[in-house]
């Protein structure tokens, strides 16, 4: 009779997801959506709020603020790691680095003091994690809004942008990040998350970019009312309209997330290029406008 062979159990790998992106583009609506989809799937999620506004995780939680980490700290002196994770929609664990008060300290601190709180408390392994999805503002270029990238901690960054200038500046400038560290261990693009792209020329643009930029997207999300909705009644769409073509969308970001192995070293444009690269933009859509040429713009 052959031998029974043991197998040690092979040790659970943690995907580490960093999303960044400007202020205001999406980051937090698409992360929870996101979060909530990978846990209707069967995983299990953190979500780790990292912008100083701390409302991350309120769409997973009935609207509701959850104390920040930086907050419990100035609160107790020591925190347990645990007094800082509250459960959300469908038992994802949610936590809010926090930050000073607006003009004092360095917003950044605050990521690094959470970050290391869970770390050294092996939190990540005892929860028996499979997503921790870092949701970081990404238009403040400052050490402390690096630490998920440069500390390794994440593998991949996934950036939220727009069609709009401002947001494509900043994912360019998170691409300069990300090149930066991609020699000492840093994370790397997984790709971009197009949101409010909802028709050809916006679509054009931000393709343009990722073009340009060695990258690609990941999904494209339209803008939805049904979001607006969602998030009026203090939910994400998968959990406030599971049937609505909005909420199948974000289960296919969930499922491509899922997928993604392989991420990548981005070639930021510099100042003169991206100079160069709206300019051009912005000449295009005025000959759309002015019906000279018919491109993806002629869809709208
Ligand atoms: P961030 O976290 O990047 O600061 P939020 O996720 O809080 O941005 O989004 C800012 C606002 O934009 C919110 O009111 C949100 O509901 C809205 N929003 C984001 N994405 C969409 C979308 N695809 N359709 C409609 N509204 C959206
Ligand atoms: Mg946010």
């Amino acid at each position: 009779m052959a031998k029974a062979v043991k197998v040690a159990p092979k040790p659970k790998t943690i995907k580490q997801i960093a999303i960044y992106g400007k202020g205001g583009i999406g980051k937090s609506t698409t992360t929870s959506n996101l979060s909530a989809a990978l846990s209707d799937m069967g995983y299990k999620v953190m979500q780790f709020g990292c912008d100083p506004k701390a409302d991350s995780t309120n769409t997973l939680r009935d609207g509701t603020y959850i104390p920040t980490i930086l907050e419990l700290l100035k609160e107790k002196g020591k925190v347990d790691a645990k007094e800082a994770i509250y459960e959300g929609y469908n038992g994802i664990y949610c936590v809010e680095a926090g930050g000073p008060s607006p003009g004092v300290g360095c917003a950044g601190r605050g990521i690094i003091t959470a970050v290391q709180l869970l770390k050294q408390q092996r939190i990540f392994e005892e929860l028996e994690l499979d997503y921790v999805i870092y949701d970081v503002l990404g238009d403040v270029v400052c050490g402390g809004f690096a630490v998920p990238i440069r500390e390794g901690i994440a593998q991949h960054v996934f950036t939220v942008t727009s069609s709009d200038f401002m947001a494509v500046y900043a994912a360019n400038n998170l691409f300069k990040g990300i090149q930066k560290y991609s020699n000492s261990g840093g994370a790397l693009l997984g790709g971009v998350i197009a949101n409010s792209v909802s028709n050809g020329y916006q679509k054009s643009i931000v393709d343009d970019f990722v073009a340009r930029t060695n990258t690609q997207v990941l999904q494209y999300v339209p803008r939805s009312i049904t979001v607006t909705q969602s998030e009026l009644s203090g939910k994400t769409t998968i959990e406030a309209a599971p049937d609505s073509e909005q909420a199948n969308i974000y289960r296919t970001l969930a499922k491509r997330v899922e997928a993604h192995e392989l991420s990548v070293t981005p070639s930021p444009l510099n100042a003169q290029e991206l100079r160069s690269w709206a300019t051009s933009w912005s000449d295009q859509i005025l000959s759309i406008e002015r019906g000279e040429v018919r491109s993806a713009g002629a869809q709208i």
